[in-house]
C-alpha cells in the first residue's frame, strides 16, 4: 500500500466512526480549545511525518472537541447535515482536485454544473433560463446576486460601475425589511451600498407591502436605481415575505427585487409547501444554500440570477492565458476564481434524492418542525411564539432567566444543542430543523430533554 492510501484508509476509519458515534454522542463538544491546542501540540515539526500517521494525529486529539453538527438532534443556527451520497462525493471532489474555473478545463465539472443547476432551477420553481452560480454559502450568493443588482440599476441609470467605479455615480436606494438576515447587510457593506432603508414587518417578520409601496413612492415618480430585498424564510419564524404584492410594487417603481432565500426558498421543492413561495419566481435574483436544507456538506451556496447577462457582465472575466467559451464558464458566475467542484456534491444529493426525495425531505422537517411546537406547548409555562409554517420553531418558559435557564441545562445535558436568541426583545429558543437525518425518535429525544430542563 503506497503512502497515499494508507493515509485514505486511515481517514476512512476516522470518518466511519465519528459517524457512527453520532446517534449517542453527545452533540456539543466535550472538550475546550486550549485542550484540543494542547493535544495537537503547538511545535511545528522540522522533519515530515507520515502522512496516515499525520491523519490518526488530527483525527485523534481533535475527537473531544468536534460539535456533532451533522447529528439528527443539532437544531441551533440553520445547520444541515450531510446526505450520503453528497458526502460519498464530496470525497471524490478533493480526489479529483479539479480547478472548475473553465469550461474547457474540466468537461466533467462543467456538465455536472449545468445539469445540477437545472435541476434546482426546477425544483425551486425559478425561470428556466435563469444563471446559476456555486458560491460558498448564502451570504456569497447574496453578495453575488446584489452585485449584479447594483451594477444592473446603475446601467440602466447610464452608469458604468464596472468601469467608472461608484464615485460621482447616482445614489443607489436599497430598501430591505427590517428582519433581514444580516447577511444582506453585510453584502451591502461589501459593496459599497451602505445600510439598507428598512420597511417595518409584521410579528412574523413578514414585509408589510403597503408600507414597502409607501417607501418606494416617497422619492417621487422620477424613480432612481433601486434595490428591494426580500426573504424567504425568516430565521426566527420561518415566515415568508408576501412576494406577489412586495414584488408588483417594486417592479411598478422599476426596481430590481432580491430575494433572500437560505433555507426557505426549498419550500417549492414540496408541493405542500410550495405556497409559502407564491410569487417569488417574479423577482429578478435569488440567493440560497445547499449546505442547509440540502444537506450537502460546507460550503455551498447558490446565486441564481434571471437575466445571465446580468450576472455574468458582474462577475465575468477575460484572461489571456485562460481557455474561455464563448457563452461564458463557470467562472463568470461567481467571486472567485480557482475554487472546489461544488456542483458534483449537489449533483449527488439531487440525483439520490430524486423529486419526491427532495419533497419528502423538506416535509419531514416541516412535521418536525410542527412535533416540536406541540410538545413544548404541553410544558408548564412554555410558549410557542411564532406561527409554525415551516421549519423554525421560537419559544419562551415564562420569562427571559428561566428561557436562558432551560437552554443552559439542555445544552449542558448534551442530548440536543438548541440555541438561543432575542427576538421582539425577548429571550428564545430557538429550533431549526434542517437535517435529514433527523427521526422522530430523535425529536421524542429532544422534547424529553427539554422538558427536564425545563422542570
Ligand atoms: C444562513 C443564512 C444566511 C447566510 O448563509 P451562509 O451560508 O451562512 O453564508 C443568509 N440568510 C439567511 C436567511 C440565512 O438563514
Amino acid at each position: 500500500m503506497d503512502e497515499r492510501e494508507a493515509a485514505l484508509r486511515q481517514a476512512h476509519g476516522h470518518a466511519v466512526r465519528w459517524l457512527a458515534s453520532l446517534s449517542d454522542r453527545p452533540v456539543p463538544a466535550r472538550a475546550s480549545v486550549d485542550e484540543i491546542v494542547g493535544a495537537l501540540g503547538v511545535e511545528l515539526p522540522d522533519a515530515p511525518s507520515t502522512p496516515a500517521d499525520v491523519v490518526d494525529l488530527l483525527a485523534t486529539a481533535c475527537e473531544p472537541g468536534l460539535t456533532a453538527f451533522p447529528s439528527g438532534r443539532f437544531y441551533g443556527f440553520v445547520v444541515g447535515g450531510t446526505e450520503p451520497a453528497a458526502l460519498a462525493v464530496d470525497w471524490l471532489v478533493s480526489a479529483w482536485d479539479q480547478n472548475c474555473v473553465m469550461r474547457a478545463a474540466s468537461p466533467a465539472y462543467t456538465a455536472a454544473e449545468e445539469i445540477a443547476g437545472a435541476w434546482l432551477l426546477d425544483l425551486l420553481g425559478l425561470p428556466p433560463d435563469s444563471a446559476v452560480g456555486f458560491t460558498t454559502g448564502a451570504t456569497m450568493a447574496n453578495f453575488t446576486c446584489l452585485t449584479a443588482a447594483r451594477d444592473a440599476v446603475l446601467r440602466r441609470a447610464g452608469w458604468n460601475v464596472a468601469h467608472d467605479g461608484l464615485t460621482g455615480g447616482p445614489p443607489v436606494r436599497v430598501i430591505a425589511g427590517q428582519d433581514r438576515h444580516m447577511a444582506i447587510d453585510l453584502a451591502l457593506r461589501y459593496l459599497g451600498l451602505g445600510r439598507p432603508e428598512l420597511v417595518p414587518a409584521d410579528e412574523q417578520g413578514r414585509i408589510d407591502p403597503e408600507a414597502l409601496r409607501r417607501t418606494l413612492t416617497t422619492a417621487g415618480v422620477d424613480h432612481g436605481p433601486t434595490i428591494v430585498i426580500l426573504q424567504a424564510g425568516d430565521i426566527h419564524s420561518g415566515a415568508f415575505d408576501p412576494f406577489t404584492e412586495s414584488i408588483r410594487a417594486a417592479h411598478e417603481a422599476g426596481a430590481w427585487v432580491h430575494v433572500d432565500g437560505a433555507f426557505g426558498l426549498w419550500a417549492a421543492a414540496s408541493p405542500a409547501r410550495a405556497h409559502l413561495t407564491g410569487g417569488c419566481s417574479q423577482a429578478d435574483s435569488w440567493a440560497t444554500d445547499a449546505h442547509k436544507t440540502l444537506n450537502v456538506p460546507y460550503d455551498c451556496g447558490l446565486a441564481v440570477v434571471r437575466d445571465p447577462s446580468a450576472l455574468r457582465s458582474a462577475m465575468g472575466l477575460r484572461g489571456e492565458y485562460l481557455i474561455q467559451h464563448e457563452h461564458g464558464d463557470p467562472v463568470d458566475k461567481v467571486p472567485e476564481l480557482s475554487r472546489r467542484g461544488r456542483a458534483f456534491t449537489v449533483w449527488a444529493a439531487l440525483r439520490s434524492l430524486g423529486r419526491s426525495g427532495v419533497a419528502d425531505l423538506v416535509d419531514r422537517l416541516c412535521r418536525h418542525a410542527r412535533t416540536f411546537a406541540t410538545g413544548i406547548r404541553a410544558i408548564d409555562g412554555a410558549t410557542v411564539l411564532n406561527d409554525v409554517v415551516f421549519t423554525q420553531v421560537c419559544a419562551e418558559f415564562g420569562d427571559d432567566e428561566r428561557t436562558d435557564r432551560v437552554l443552559a441545562r439542555l445544552l449542558a445535558e448534551g442530548t440536543a444543542w438548541i440555541s438561543g436568541s432575542t427576538w421582539h426583545g425577548r429571550r428564545v429558543m430557538r429550533i431549526s430543523v434542517s437535517n435529514w437525518s433527523t427521526t422522530d425518535e430523535d425529536v421524542s429525544r429532544t422534547l424529553s430533554a427539554i422538558r427536564r430542563a425545563s422542570s
